[in-house]
């Protein structure tokens, strides 16, 4: 499952950007989707090589994080268990996840924000367990984020991804920085006061680096919030790149390139490459306001 595969290059056209591509991470996989594939492949080795058996992790009741985790947990034959954020509720993610056989244990938003006590609890009473932090941030995940830059052309002058965790575009800056490339990294926070990621970045690489640029105003009010325009951004991009997109990430990073390229901020010439980390699932949390 985790063998090494490329993912495909695909160039988009721009009514004024000659050179905007995508790298199509979304295609890696419909379930265990983009960024998440990346991140769990060292998690699993670990796993693998540490004779686990269990995994156990945390999500909101919409991580993509979930559904992947409870997929390659079913495809390697290991349990799964998830701790979900909020009140028990079912959504289509959360079928899948139950689906793919992962136990799903509701607790509210205080007990969540003890997950290592939720953690400590629930091993002393299952054998070989292996924690996942929330969206799968941590060391293992960031090198399997790293390993996308060597895919990449050399001459890209700027590389654009979205940021929940930031373990993501900690990765990307891994593997510039590993090959001195030149490649400026524009990370576009989903979240409200997205400095914070640069915080969350320097727990894994130098994020002192001035490589990276943070664009912390594409957040449309904050997580999993959209504005009528970029739900109207969502279905003319898709309509006319035969792309999807989902609201939660991907749209609000490829709103960020249009938006940048309509102000100037590119010449002509340069090599853009936007990652688009899949997430497609999120579509369906959304499907009431893009229905019309
Ligand atoms: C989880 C996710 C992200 C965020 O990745 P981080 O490494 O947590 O910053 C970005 N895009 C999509 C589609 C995701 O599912």
């Amino acid at each position: 499952m985790f063998t090494d595969l490329h993912s495909p290059l695909q160039q988009l056209k721009h009514s004024y950007l000659s050179g905007l591509w995508v790298k199509r991470d979304d295609l890696i996989d419909p379930y265990i989707s983009g960024n998440k594939w990346r991140k769990l492949k060292y998690i699993l080795q670990d796993v693998i090589a540490k004779r686990k058996t269990h995994l156990v992790t945390f999500g909101g009741a919409y991580s993509n994080h979930l559904v992947a985790t409870a997929s390659a947990a079913a495809r390697s034959g290991l349990k799964a268990t998830a701790f979900v954020r909020g009140e028990k509720v079912n959504n289509e993610m959360l079928v899948l996840c139950s689906l793919y056989g992962m136990e799903l244990i509701f607790i509210d938003r205080g007990a969540y924000k003890e997950k290592h006590a939720c953690y400590a609890e629930y091993s002393a009473k299952h054998a070989d367990t292996y924690f996942i932090d929330e969206g799968g941030a941590c060391a293992e995940a960031v090198l399997g984020c790293a390993e996308i830059i060597a895919e990449l052309p050399q001459d890209t002058a700027h590389l654009f991804c979205a940021a929940g965790t930031g373990t993501t575009a900690a990765g990307l800056l891994q593997g510039i920085q590993k090959a001195g490339l030149k490649t400026k990294l524009h990370v576009i926070p989903v979240l409200k006061g997205g400095e914070f990621i640069r915080e969350e970045m320097s727990g894994y690489v130098s994020a002192d680096d001035p490589r990276l640029i943070l664009h912390t105003d594409y957040h449309f009010g904050g997580y999993a919030k959209t504005t009528p325009g970029l739900l109207d951004f969502i279905k003319s991009f898709t309509a006319k790149h035969g792309m999807l997109i989902d609201p939660v990430y991907t749209a609000k990073m490829f709103f960020s390139v249009n938006d940048l390229a309509f102000k100037g901020y590119f010449t002509k010439e340069e090599k853009i490459v936007a990652l688009h980390t899949g997430g497609l699932l999120g579509i369906m949390g959304m499907k009431d306001k893009l229905k019309d």
